[in-house]
């Protein structure tokens, strides 16, 4: 099959994004902290507070930034306001 290449790219980027997380996972669990936990509040919801099992986790090393509902965001600590 031939890739156009759009879907090249595509391609790509998921992998690339693949490696950075897996980077992230590995090394980086130090500089986690949760953005919003256990809950979400965005544009999706009228920027109203939603209780959810997800919390939203940034690391502050890559800047990655998920949302989960495993059981390690309990030990990571919350994000300081105004700290980007
Ligand atoms: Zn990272």
């Amino acid at each position: 099959m031939i890739e156009t290449g759009l879907e090249l790219a595509e391609r790509h980027r998921q992998e690339r994004d693949r490696e950075r997380s897996l980077d992230c996972r590995r090394a980086h669990q130090e500089h986690w902290v949760v953005l919003q936990r256990e809950g979400n509040a965005s544009a999706f919801n009228g920027y109203c507070w939603t209780p959810s099992a997800y919390s939203a986790i940034r690391c502050r090393h890559c800047g990655r930034v998920w949302r989960t509902k495993a059981n390690y965001v309990r030990h990571l600590p919350d994000a300081e306001r105004g700290t980007p």
